[in-house]
């Protein structure tokens, strides 16, 4: 089989030592003669892959202490309404950046549960897609934390600046770019992210949350999403995800062989540096989001001549080259390069890119 290069959005690329390892294990897990997925949640063998994964992951992210971490259900969406319901306490309103698709769909989540304090973030420069800067962001005074999205995949739109709130409970959505950059954990009070982008299988959501934090949940609140019952439960309050969290278990430690998540990074920039580039030096492709605000996860791209979509995505097809359909919202292409995408897939991406537009330009 040729190589094939998947640039999904999600559930997207895993590493391919990742699968050759979890293959090689399907059907005789650590010589059990049973898959891990066959094995009780509550066995010592899964309680130590459970362990494990926390482990490598608080390490990955270089979480403190006085953070807990929690394999949840759900997707980052059950995390919209799992946020107001643990966080707002005696709160009426929350701040919300609408910076994007995402953001503004926890928004919509949010005015079930209180009467959010919206921060419309979206802007241009000269023409081009744009957030706005933090700094300019009104939060009120009465709100029990201010949410936002640092990385919109579908827009391709990235808030790169660290949030600086003083005291304030900020709480981000990095279903699309965690563990894609290090980040300084201690600024945010909650981080969750679905986990089939950037760490794993579909089914599992990180979520992270300062210990202070839990206690303040609505009666309402199903116990399934609250914090404080799951914190409790090392996460095993209900049958967790097993197969997913052993999984992403496996990447985390391929991410720990390849030199963490500064090393992530570096890679991260060269491949986004590649495409971006290629892009910019084309007047065949354009993509529409002013620099400051691009996203090295997921970049949407427009061929000048529409009517190319069509044959570029059959093509790139054929060239190994898979899921570059642009989300139905915008159009165009997209190509989502996380951690498991190598530098070759870019490069043959930008290959494919160069001989499309000699041969259709
Ligand atoms: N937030 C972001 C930034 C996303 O990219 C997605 C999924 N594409 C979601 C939330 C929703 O995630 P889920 O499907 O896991 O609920």
């Amino acid at each position: 089989m040729s190589q094939v290069f998947n640039f999904s959005s999600g559930p997207a690329m895993l590493p391919v030592e990742v699968l050759r390892r979890a293959e090689q294990e399907l059907r005789n897990w650590q010589g059990s003669g049973t898959s891990v997925m066959e094995i009780s949640h509550r066995s010592k063998e899964f309680t130590q892959v459970a362990q494990d994964a926390e482990k490598d992951f608080r390490d990955l992210l270089k979480i403190p202490d006085n953070y807990k971490v929690l394999f949840c259900h759900g997707g980052a969406r059950a995390q919209f309404a799992a946020v107001p319901l643990n966080l707002l306490g005696e709160h009426a309103t929350a701040d919300y950046i609408d910076g994007g698709y995402w953001a503004h769909s926890a928004i919509k989540e949010a005015f079930k549960y209180c009467t959010p304090n919206v921060i419309d973030a979206k802007t241009t420069v000269d023409g081009l897609r744009a957030n706005t800067p933090m700094s300019s962001w009104a939060l009120s005074d009465d709100a029990a934390y201010v949410h936002y999205c640092p990385n919109e995949t579908i827009d391709g739109l990235a808030i790169h600046e660290e949030p600086d709130f003083g005291d304030k409970v900020v709480v981000a959505d990095l279903s699309s770019t965690i563990l894609s950059h290090p980040i300084d954990v201690s600024r945010y009070g909650v981080i969750y992210a679905g986990a089939q982008k950037n760490i794993g299988p579909a089914g599992l959501t990180l979520v992270v949350v300062r210990e202070d934090l839990l206690g303040r949940a609505r009666k309402v609140l199903p116990s399934i999403l609250d914090y404080q019952v799951l914190s409790d439960n090392d996460s095993m309050f209900n049958t967790p995800p097993t197969f997913a969290w052993y999984l992403s278990g496996l990447v985390f430690k391929w991410l720990k062989e390849q030199g963490g998540v500064s090393e992530m990074d570096k890679r991260n920039q060269a491949k986004a540096d590649l495409l971006y580039g290629t892009i910019d030096n084309s007047a065949f492709y354009r993509n529409d989001v002013a620099t400051g605000n691009r996203s090295r996860m997921n970049v949407p791209f427009l061929l000048a001549d529409a009517s190319l979509d069509d044959l570029f995505i059959e093509e790139s097809l054929a060239a190994g080259l898979h899921a570059l359909k642009g989300h139905r919202a915008v159009g165009g292409m997209r190509a989502s390069i996380y951690n498991a995408m190598p530098l070759e897939g870019v490069q043959a991406l930008t290959d494919f890119m160069q001989d499309f537009e000699r041969r259709h330009g």
